[in-house]
């Protein structure tokens, strides 16, 4: 990953590296302690290469700033009223993506900017290369954030440190998922689980025959088709002095064929991502202590291959869950929920005053929203709200789907309690699984959020490469933060 660092303008003025400045359509070059000599020719020299400040360009120029010759990156974030932390996020990414092949080192004028445009540094140099050589090197290695003082600098250098932090979570949650389904075993990802453990920090894998003694039978129903048996994984971090007590819930199917209910093999060119709740629950993890996250976090993971075999499970049948209600298996596709219905019943039993669960849980999600929104939906505004507050802060898109009591009667089984699918076949799949899921959550107060579509790009985006993204990674920690 490029490091970054924080220097002031001393250390700058006595070198002669190249500096990257934001630069809007409508306002110019923000290179503040430019004479306005120097930046009117900083933006003429770039308008002379056609750049015009739109979000998503970039240039590079050589001016002489009135000190001395340097060379000038400019990112363009588009209009100036409408340039929020976003806008400087991808801006930064595409300087990262314009330079990184020729510049070791860099300077950064981020100004008030510099939480956002660190993190769209770290997340466009990542770059997923367990199974191949990467095509070129990146030269980067270095990103100067640039500050005035040497008190201004020790402040940057801790939002800088965050930032990595934070985006540590991400790309390790991005790895989880870009790896391939057979080299990600249920007992594998666990082993990674435990890998964590230390500190704050404790790990409890409970195994097949462990959780066919504590009843969680659709969890071991799900698995029953491969020959590498489920696990459920819980992951305690419990700070000192800690006053509240939340879980993180994690569907983590690490691979979904669809079990009998085959899927078509376009739709499972993907689905090596139907974990991306569980990677995120240990992506985040990974750094709860270093960000001094001052609650008490319980994390689960449900992991299961959904494999057709001999003895796997079956439409038609009735399986009882951890919390007594059976369940009438239709379409053993719909397995998500299942094995998230018995880590949230386990998850309540810590009594947590908050829950959140992450699931690609819906191809529904993705045909309602598209892969750009979450959809959210809860038993609890309040705690809603608040998420969503945190979501708002990161740039996060998060939607709400309502559960409404009159579809409650869609997930009523004919043969067991309640049906894996919904009654009325293509109406509201979504928001069937939420309600589904609904029904083990007792009176914790949850939030679902459905990622299908939003936990993976296949083309990538500004700062994001094809594969996982790490969706909400950044929203839950915030959440975590603001308790
Ligand atoms: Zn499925």
């Amino acid at each position: 990953m490029t490091e970054l660092k924080a220097g002031t303008a001393a250390e700058f003025a006595a070198g002669a590296e190249p500096v990257a400045v934001f630069s809007a359509e409508d306002s110019g070059p923000a290179a503040a302690w430019l004479a306005p000599k120097a930046r009117k020719a900083l933006a003429e020299a770039a308008k002379e290469e056609g750049f015009t400040g739109k979000a998503g360009e970039t240039v590079s120029v050589r001016i002489h700033d009135g000190a001395a010759e340097r060379r000038y990156l400019l990112a363009g974030v588009g209009k100036r009223r409408d340039a929020g932390s976003e806008a400087h996020r991808k801006a930064a990414a595409a300087l990262v993506k314009a330079f990184k092949g020729r510049f070791e080192t860099f300077w950064l004028a981020a100004g008030t900017q510099a939480p956002a445009a660190a993190e769209g540094v770290l997340l466009a140099s990542y770059a997923y290369t367990e199974y191949k050589k990467a095509d070129s090197e990146p030269k980067l290695k270095t990103v100067k954030f640039l500050t005035k003082t040497a008190a201004e600098a020790k402040k940057a250098a801790a939002v800088l440190e965050r930032a990595a932090s934070v985006c540590e979570a991400v790309c390790f949650t991005r790895d989880l998922v870009n790896r391939c389904p057979s080299d990600k075993s249920p007992e594998a990802v666990a082993d990674i689980a435990k890998g964590l453990a230390g500190g704050d920090v404790k790990v409890e894998v409970v195994d097949r025959k462990q959780a066919e003694k504590m009843g969680m039978n659709l969890l071991v129903a799900v698995g029953r088709g491969a020959t590498r048996e489920p696990r459920m994984v819980h992951l305690t971090y419990a700070p000192k002095g800690a006053k509240k007590k939340v879980a993180l819930v994690g569907k983590g199917v690490v691979y979904d064929s669809g079990g009998l209910s085959l899927k078509p093999p376009a739709s499972m060119e993907t689905m090596k991502n139907d974990m991306a709740g569980a990677a995120m629950v240990l992506g985040m993890f990974k750094v709860l202590s270093r960000l001094k996250v001052k609650v008490e976090v319980h994390g689960y993971c449900a992991l299961a291959y959904n494999m057709p075999g001999p003895d796997a499970y079956k439409p038609g049948d009735v399986v009882k869950s951890m919390n007594g209600k059976t369940v009438e298996i239709l379409n053993t596709d719909a397995e998500g929920r299942l094995v998230l219905a018995d880590a949230l019943h386990w998850a309540v039993q810590e009594k947590p005053s908050a829950m959140l669960d992450f699931a690609t849980l819906t191809g529904a999600q993705l045909v309602a929203l598209g892969s750009g929104y979450t959809a959210a939906m809860t038993n609890d505004r309040g705690l809603l709200s608040k998420y969503l507050a945190a979501a708002k802060r990161q740039d996060e898109n998060v939607w709400e789907l309502p559960l409404p009591k009159e579809y409650e009667d869609m997930v009523k089984g004919k043969f067991g309690d309640l049906l894996n699918i919904g009654k009325v076949r293509g109406e509201a799949g979504t928001i069937v699984g939420g309600l589904f899921l609904k029904e083990f959550v007792g009176d914790v107060p949850w939030v679902h959020l459905d990622i299908a579509g939003p936990a993976w790009s296949d083309s990538g985006l500004a700062y994001s490469a094809p594969g996982g993204t790490g969706a909400l990674v950044r929203a839950t920690l915030d959440w975590l933060g603001s308790l």
